[in-house]
């Protein structure tokens, strides 16, 4: 140990923990990351595994061209000849009746009257609340916390009397994608967001190795030890000890200047026994739903052009979401070919955790089918894969804002040796987030040690 070149450890090899070591080592740091999992999960709820040659993401299938700083870290990384403009259709379904929108900016998302159902003065409001929350995406490391986050979607929509095709044909839909659940359990920032990010992603991007390319982008620079599970962390005046585990290997324990914690925050309690009494009722607190994620590979493309598919309660009960890779970009799965990828609602996913996957695959066709929507499902499937997704995305409830962000404060301000990373901490499930606090623990780490220059 030593300041000139400070030692870090890196807790978590997402994309927080994987841009926080990035930014640490530009800085001169020594870094090294410790990961859980194996190699193929490299990017936590960003890794992209291969099923049957075909690239199947485990989580963020959309990243949007406002990323800013994450093509700039690609740049970085020398990755920048990876990113592949991809289309941004989107379909939702009312009552058999498909609307369509693209992202990039209102106008777009309204041009095919994904909003036509919802009346005028109702669209007004549903947009000036949008609005207010454009700055979140793409800049912010919490994804904003904002005045919508004290009440739940359910709240919001009785605030704004929004009719009841506000719900069930905007607000439901988009609040099950972004966090499988009901809005009743779910800040209406939630929605409101996911919309923002639609209306204000100015497009998409993907690779053709699926969202995994980003992780791997930046972990081709790094040390990554796998298999590593951190049981402990400690802080000393002048150092910190982790103590991680390894199968077949035993016990390690090793001393660094600082340490990253970038892991889902129900982890943190048990991880790190330091923290004050309210960040570890917080962090406890912290509620994932569970996902079944069924993965339709076809030997042909959907007649369906959209990017994502929404279905209301009333159309597909079971499912959040459907993301047809393939219309991304033809090179996402391959030219000639098709992937189907269905998110199950987390209550869907909790009755039939431990049902078999033919049966899992089986009930999802038969639900799209029931629809009337994706044929191909039943005449162009050569592979299905269930994948069991926990922990997916966070489940924010109401919450007081003000007190959120006294929180924020107060944990960030009075780190010493010990920083937290990821957006999951005090925002809402995204890739963006994850990746701006990881850069932001990074910079307070090097504030902290008084070495480097700021990265931030
Ligand atoms: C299905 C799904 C779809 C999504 N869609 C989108 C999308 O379209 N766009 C978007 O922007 N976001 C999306 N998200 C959200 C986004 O993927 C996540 O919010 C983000 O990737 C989380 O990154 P992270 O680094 O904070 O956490 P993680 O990716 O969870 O990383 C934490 C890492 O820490 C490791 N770890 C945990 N405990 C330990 C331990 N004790 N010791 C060592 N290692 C440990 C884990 O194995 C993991 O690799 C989606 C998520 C899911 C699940």
């Amino acid at each position: 140990m030593g300041t000139d070149h400070p030692c870090v450890v890196v807790v978590g090899a997402g994309i927080a923990g994987l841009t926080a070591a990035f930014r640490l080592q530009q800085a001169g740091c020594r870094v090294r990351i410790l990961e859980s999992q194996p190699p193929e999960r490299l990017g936590g709820r960003m890794a992209t595994v291969g099923r049957d040659g075909f690239p199947v993401d485990l989580g963020a299938p959309l990243l949007a061209r406002r990323y800013r700083r994450m093509l700039n870290l690609l740049a970085e990384a020398g990755a920048s000849h990876l990113v592949t403009p991809a289309a941004d259709e989107l379909a939702v379904l009312h009552g058999g009746r498909t609307l369509r929108g693209r992202t990039g900016s209102l106008p777009r998302l309204l041009s095919g009257g994904l909003l036509s159902t919802v009346p005028l003065r109702h669209r007004l409001r549903l947009l000036h609340d949008v609005r207010n929350l454009h700055r979140s995406i793409g800049s912010s490391a919490t994804s904003a916390i904002t005045p919508a986050q004290h009440e739940s979607t359910a709240a919001y929509a009785r605030r704004r009397r929004f009719p009841d095709t506000v719900m069930s044909h905007i607000l439901d839909p988009l609040n099950a994608t972004m966090t499988l659940s009901d809005p009743d359990r779910t800040s209406a920032a939630t929605p409101l967001l996911t919309l923002a990010f639609f209306a204000a992603g100015n497009g998409l991007f993907t690779a053709p190795t699926g969202t995994g390319f980003v992780p791997h982008a930046l972990a081709q620079r790094l040390a990554v030890t796998h298999h590593a599970r951190v049981t402990s962390v400690e802080e000393a005046k002048d150092h910190v000890t982790v103590v991680w585990t390894s199968p077949g290997d035993g016990d390690h324990e090793e001393q660094a200047d600082a340490v990253v914690l970038a892991v889902p925050p129900d982890q943190l309690p048990a991880l790190w026994p330091q923290l004050r009494q309210d960040q570890h009722e917080y962090f406890a607190s912290a509620r994932y739903a569970h996902l079944l994620q069924v993965t339709f590979c076809l030997n042909r493309p959907t007649s369906e052009t959209a990017v994502v598919l929404y279905a209301g309660r009333h159309d597909l009960p079971q499912v959040a979401a459907l993301i047809l890779q393939h219309n991304l970009s033809p090179d996402r799965v391959g030219h000639g070919r098709g992937m189907v990828t269905a998110y199950l609602r987390d209550t869907t996913s909790q009755d039939w955790w431990h049902d078999d996957d033919r049966l899992i695959a089986r009930r999802v066709t038969a639900a799209v089918r029931r629809a009337g929507l994706l044929p191909e499902l039943d005449s162009a499937v050569i592979a299905t894969h269930v994948d069991r997704i926990w922990p997916s995305v966070l489940i924010r409830p109401p919450q007081d804002p003000g007190l959120l962000a006294r929180l924020e404060a107060t944990t960030h301000q009075q780190a010493h040796r010990v920083h937290l990373a990821g957006a999951d901490l005090f925002g809402h499930s995204t890739t963006i987030g994850s990746l701006t606090s990881g850069e932001q623990a990074a910079h307070r780490v090097l504030a902290r040690l008084g070495a480097g220059a700021a990265t931030a």
